[in-house]
């Protein structure tokens, strides 16, 4: 068996000019050579995080010289039965014959990526890379190299959405997989037959002025009953259905908002999430004008919230984001203190707004004070930036009372209202007022 496996690797053939990598049909060919050997293996596929900011800040020579760094690194770090490979850019491929199970293939994969997080040099500048990882175990996940090489794509689009380092594949993940097209295919005829329906949940200023409420969507499934969004964003985003899905929840909003305020309520404004996709879509902010001159709104009544772990990166979002701030519509920035969260990002953003994440908000009343000297130093942050602070996840007095003392602005939660459909809403409105 050892000889098989080197010989899999001496047949590693043409090399990437830039790293001396073997190529991506080299390494196919010696996935092939174990495949048919019965070898179990682990692929693993390696992609930079935020290679691009430092090709366009240092320049291409830099960012030529990191990429051989990490190629020699992740030379060393490997054994000589492994092979390693330059797909193109900044993605990297290993294939580990001989893994025993998937911890041994995680240890391994976590030791490569320790190894490439090391600074690098580069002229006087220290740069820090961190690298996503997604990897398929043959033969558990799979028997062939194309379809181990799609499975190690999904798991690493996995470990960078949610920040996990290292992610096996994980079907659930998978947008060609049976459940999956069967799952978009159910979600498209929802969006399409009114399925989706749009509550709304009040923000209030601690003076009691609702200033706000936020459209949440639900799916009103007919044989599951109403399902969470927490059960369905995921799969919207994956199936590529996300941004049919704003649209369809931003339309409705508007709708209804045009309705409160014919009722009186003009000062209530709305507020949607919008999602990664909707970012990097250069057509999102064309759509969103629109639907505001539609709808006879002015856009400072509207708020768009996105959480800064989703948004791709500002260099890929930059085009976006001017454009809406041009629209004069209100960005929010959701979850704001759930790690890693940036106040220099902020700016970047262009944020009106940071909405204290509940994990924050909830600790408030915890007696080490550790969460509320991170409200205290967020609000204070903010305010200094000129943005305003929300706090969501409030569902007791003495927690509305402390956002208070610490000069929040304004708040959300289970205290204030739960989320409501859109007459009822209009019924607590109409109450409030009285
Ligand atoms: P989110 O943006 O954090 O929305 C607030 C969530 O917190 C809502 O859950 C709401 O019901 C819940 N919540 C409100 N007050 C309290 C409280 O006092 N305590 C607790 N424990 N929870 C409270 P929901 O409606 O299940 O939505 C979950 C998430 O799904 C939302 O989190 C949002 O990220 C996402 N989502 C909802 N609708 C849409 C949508 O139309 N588009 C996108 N992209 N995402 C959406
Ligand atoms: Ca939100």
């Amino acid at each position: 068996m050892q000889t098989d496996l080197r010989l899999a690797r001496s047949e590693a053939g043409p090399r990437d000019p830039l790293t001396g990598l073997a190529s991506r049909g080299a390494l196919e060919r010696s996935i092939d050579g174990h495949l048919a050997h019965g070898t179990r293996l682990a692929v693993l596929l390696l992609d930079l995080d935020r290679f691009k900011e430092v090709n366009d800040t240092l320049g291409h020579l830099a960012g030529d010289a990191l990429l051989r760094e990490l190629a020699a690194r992740l030379e060393r770090s490997l054994d000589p039965t492994d092979t390693s490979a330059r797909f193109g850019g900044d993605e990297f491929a290993v294939v580990l014959p001989g893994v025993r199970d998937s911890e041994e293939a995680y240890e391994r994969a976590t030791t490569i990526r320790r190894e490439l997080a090391r600074p690098v040099r580069l002229g006087d500048v220290r740069v820090e890379i961190e690298a996503s990882i997604g990897m398929a175990i043959a033969p558990d996940d799979g028997d062939e190299t194309a379809a181990l090489l799609h499975r190690a794509d999904v798991a690493m689009y996995e470990a960078k959405r949610a920040r996990r380092g290292v992610a096996r594949y994980d079907v659930a993940h998978d947008p060609r997989s049976d459940a999956h097209l069967a799952f978009a295919s159910a979600l498209h005829e929802a969006l399409t037959s009114g399925a989706i329906v749009v509550h709304y949940q009040p923000i209030a200023r601690f003076d009691g002025t609702v200033v706000r409420v936020e459209a949440l969507a639900r799916w009103h499934h007919a044989q599951l009953g109403m399902i969470e969004p927490s059960r369905f964003i995921l799969g919207a985003e994956q199936s590529g259905l996300i941004g049919r899905l704003t649209d369809y929840v931003l339309d409705q909003a508007l709708h209804d908002a045009r309705r409160w305020r014919a009722h009186g309520h003009a000062r209530v404004g709305v507020a949607v999430n919008v999602a990664a996709a909707n970012l990097v879509d250069g057509r999102f902010p064309a759509r969103v004008a629109a639907l505001l001159a539609a709808r006879r709104l002015p856009a400072a009544k509207v708020t768009l919230e996105l959480r800064e772990a989703s948004v791709p990166t500002l260099d890929r979002a930059r085009v976006v984001l001017d454009d809406l701030a041009g629209l004069g519509v209100r960005l929010s920035v959701d979850d704001f203190g759930r790690a890693p969260s940036s106040l220099t990002m902020l700016p970047g953003l262009r944020a009106h707004e940071v909405k204290l994440d509940r994990a924050v908000v909830q600790g408030l009343l915890n007696h080490s004070g550790g969460s509320r000297r991170l409200a205290a130093a967020i609000i204070a942050a903010s305010h200094a930036l000129g943005l305003t602070v929300v706090a969501k996840g409030v569902e007791a007095a003495p927690v509305w009372d402390g956002l208070a003392d610490l000069q929040c602005d304004a708040a959300q939660g289970f205290h204030l209202c739960r989320p409501l459909p859109a007459d009822d809403l209009l019924q607590w409105l109409r109450r409030r007022a009285m």
